[in-house]
């Protein structure tokens, strides 16, 4: 058996080696390494995939956050609602615009935000709101859009965790999470389920004068050479990149399922188990599952931990404290007990090893010696 790894990064690239070593050095050839032919293709390949009028390349999913929200004309002090349980970056962008962050608890089966509670947060200084489609599937996106129209707000969507999962309507039509709100962000960060061999990230929109913006402000707020009409960073995502990124599309949907056919056989280890809560898949959502979330119920999970890596095997915790209590926050004024969702799962949760190379062999590996360390 193969050692065992959160990700595998190098399994998966043996695989498609052949095919990724002649499109970087395709790069390398053409010199083209900014701006190149092969961003376009990527560009082009990907809003075919997404079913999305545009896709703008970045320099990574942070960027794509931020630019996002600079793209919206936003003004110091308006208000930006999102998750307490998700990566930094979500919240980060909010502050560092000077915009307010507000969060708003999550519910306990899906870990993302809950739909319920958006109103009471929303105040007369609220613009924005961004759903973060955690550990790979949607949030409530049809409540969420039903809010965001009645109170005139926009909507964008942290899909760094989720590119390929999807929606599905009221109607049963399906579409890509990214694609619902005004805009969609994504990492192409190594770990994420499409992920590049550094660095990027991506927007996409269906609005054409935000696409026009964001392209702008991605590049100095520049359209015109030197002429700076908008206040812009520089955001790229790079031809080497982005030739990586062009030969794993075409294996997303290949990869997701693997993950998924994972997922479906931890399930079978772990279900029934007194003391251990499987995840749960919402009905209006395909999970793409970028992290495999259990909840420990009355278990020590520090032990449980130690444990596990004595056996060399990883596991993580998806995110031990909400962001509401992160020091860097304290100025917003929250305190303990705010989001007692987001705080009961900070406690509780264990992420397994999830990835394309995942064998069933190494799984029930796992499955052991984590049943071995919870006791009924
Ligand atoms: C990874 C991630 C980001 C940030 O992406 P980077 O490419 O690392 O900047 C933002 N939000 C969420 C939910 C993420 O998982």
């Amino acid at each position: 058996m193969n050692p065992i790894t959160m990700v595998d990064l190098k399994g998966q690239y043996e695989k498609i080696k052949k095919e990724i070593d002649e499109n970087i050095s395709q790069v390398i050839e053409s010199t083209a390494f900014i701006n190149g032919s092969k961003v376009k293709e990527f560009q082009t390949h990907l809003e075919n995939y997404l079913d999305v009028k545009h896709v703008i390349p970045c320099a990574n999913g942070t960027d794509a956050l931020q630019v996002s929200l600079m793209a919206l004309g936003l003004k110091a002090g308006d208000e930006v609602i999102t998750s307490p349980f998700t990566f930094i970056a979500t919240a980060e962008v909010v502050a560092l615009l000077g915009l307010t962050c507000k969060f708003v608890d999550v519910e306990w089966n899906t870990f993302n935000l809950n739909a319920a509670q958006l109103e009471k947060a929303i105040t007369p200084k609220t613009k924005v709101i961004i759903p973060v489609h955690l550990f790979g599937q949607s949030c409530d996106m049809g409540k969420i859009m039903q809010i965001a129209k009645k109170y005139n707000l926009f909507v964008v969507e942290d899909v760094c965790q989720a590119i390929g999962a999807e929606f599905i309507c009221e109607t049963g039509e399906k579409k890509k999470l990214g694609t619902i709100g005004d805009m969609g962000c994504v990492s192409f960060f190594p770990s994420k389920n499409l992920g590049c061999y550094g660095d990027g990230g991506a927007v996409f929109t269906n609005n054409d004068e935000l696409a026009r913006n964001l392209r702008g402000i991605c590049n100095h707020g520049m359209f015109k050479q030197y002429h700076h009409e908008l206040l812009g960073v520089n955001s790229r995502l790079d031809s080497i990149q982005a030739a990586v990124l062009d030969v794993k599309l075409k294996h997303l949907d290949e990869y997701n399922a693997a993950r998924k056919k994972a997922a479906v056989f931890y399930n079978k280890i772990f279900q029934n188990h007194s003391k251990i809560e499987i995840p749960a898949i919402s009905e209006f959502s395909t999970h793409i599952f970028h992290q495999y979330t259990l909840k420990l119920k009355n278990e020590n999970r520090k032990n449980l931990i130690e444990k596990m890596k004595k056996n060399k095997i990883p596991v993580m915790v998806y995110y031990p404290i909400p962001l509401h209590l992160q020091e860097v926050f304290k100025y917003l004024g929250y305190k303990k007990g705010d989001f007692p969702i987001a705080e009961k799962l900070s406690d509780c949760v264990v992420s397994l090893p999830m990835h394309t190379e995942l064998t069933e062999e190494q799984q029930n590996f796992i499955g052991k010696y984590l049943i071995d360390s919870v006791k009924e």
